[in-house]
């Protein structure tokens, strides 16, 4: 099995109810005040070998942070957890947060900590509620004062950081589709960038939805032009120096896309260490 793959089951993800798990190791991190923003009050350490993979993904807005940390999360059998979609489902909801947020995500602006860290908790919660554990995260941490909240609360053990260059960025987030029916996600980008400068060429075939799907396609509303440049700028200004930080920490995982997914994903999986783990989970399926 995979190095990093650990996949025992732990009793809780970020110990709500005032648990801590930690080996002598990590008992210095844990003895620091898990942050107020976090609902509960305790902060859970459960030694990696003993749990699932606890994962970030970073990456520009478009880079397919998604489509990956959703795959993994299939194979490895942890959650994905994706703070845009809790802010999607929020906006949704026409709770009383709704239309703070629309106004927030349709300018390509960050919602606050605050509300982010919550909505993230809550999802963590009900997780735990029924039994997951380990997570990949998908969109959080965006800003120092996130990571910095999350490391006080758990460890986490590896930070992917998915890389295009940015007119492919630019492309597919305007050519993202969504099945309002079905929920999945596809693309109708065909990316064709030629290599100069010493920088690879890239192609990617659009990802095409199924006929029962091409007419319930919707466009999410910050995924304009406009909007979608917005959000690379907040992205380099905001998120990039989540790079460094955890660079610092021997945590960081730098992965350049080949390609569309038939290219990237047996390369990630190879960089991830989990290509003969992918063949063991299919020979037993
Ligand atoms: P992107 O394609 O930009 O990566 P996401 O689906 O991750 O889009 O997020 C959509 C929007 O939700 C962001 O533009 C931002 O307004 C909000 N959002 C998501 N995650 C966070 C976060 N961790 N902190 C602040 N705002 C967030």
């Amino acid at each position: 099995m995979a190095r990093i793959v650990r996949v025992a089951r732990s009793s809780s993800l970020f110990g709500f109810g005032n648990r801590f798990y930690s080996t002598s190791a990590e008992a210095s991190h844990a003895s620091s005040s898990p942050s107020p923003l976090f609902h509960g009050g305790g902060a859970s350490r459960v030694a990696a070998k003993d749990r699932n993979v606890q994962w970030v993904f970073l990456g520009c807005p478009g880079v397919g942070k998604g489509t990956y940390a959703s795959r993994l999360s299939t194979l490895l059998g942890v959650p994905h957890i994706a703070t845009g979609d809790l802010v999607r489902e929020e906006l949704a909801s026409s709770g009383p947060l709704s239309q703070k947020l629309s106004e927030i995500v349709n300018q390509g602006k960050l919602v606050s900590d605050e509300i982010i860290v919550d909505l993230l908790s809550k999802r963590l919660e009900a997780g735990e509620a029924k039994g997951e554990s380990g997570f990949i995260l998908d969109g959080f941490p965006r800003t120092m004062r996130q990571a910095e909240i999350l490391g006080d609360v758990t460890d986490i053990d590896l930070v992917v950081n998915l890389k295009l260059p940015e007119e492919v960025l630019v492309e597919k987030c305007l050519g993202r589709r969504t099945c309002n029916q079905c929920g999945k996600g596809f693309n109708i980008a065909h990316i064709n960038l030629k290599g100069e400068n010493g920088r690879p060429a890239i192609s990617m075939d659009p990802l095409l939805p199924p006929p029962q799907c091409m007419s319930k396609l919707i466009t999410r509303a910050d995924d304009t032009e406009e909007v979608v440049k917005a959000r690379l700028r907040i992205y380099s200004e905001t998120s990039q120096p989540l790079e460094e930080y955890y660079r610092s920490k021997g945590k960081l995982m730098e992965f350049d896309l080949p390609g569309g997914i038939p290219e990237s994903w047996p390369r990630l999986l190879e960089a991830l260490r989990l290509d003969d783990y992918e063949e063991k989970q299919s020979a037993v399926a």
